[in-house]
């Protein structure tokens, strides 16, 4: 049985909740993938800083693709990728189905 979930965002109110809403231009959602850039981007050896790769800055085409392009400068970037999605989704959905509202500094 689904869940009868409202159709406007539960965290920021937006009346049109799709994929690209859900999972990337939600400002709770935006604002976690910037600290996840900023911090991914400090875990990066000096040694790579002079990489294209480099910084690394999550947009809607590694949300959607993965972290591929980082894969010489990120250790275990797919995964990473898997559970920053993860956690997205997990956020979002504990706010739509218990209320609770998680900022993006705890995601
Ligand atoms: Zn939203």
């Amino acid at each position: 049985m689904v869940p009868d979930l409202p159709d406007c965002c539960p965290v920021c109110g937006e009346d049109k909740e799709d994929l690209a809403h859900y999972f990337v231009e939600c400002p709770r959602v935006a604002r976690f993938w910037l600290l996840a850039s900023r911090f991914l981007t400090a875990t990066v050896p000096a040694e790579y800083h002079t990489s294209d790769a480099f910084p690394i800055t999550i947009d809607a085409s590694a949300v959607v693709h993965g972290f591929d392009r980082w894969r010489k400068i990120l250790p275990n970037h797919a995964a990473l990728h898997g559970l920053a999605v993860w956690e997205v989704y997990r956020a979002h959905a504990e706010t739509a189905l218990d209320g609770r509202t998680i900022t993006a500094d705890a995601i």
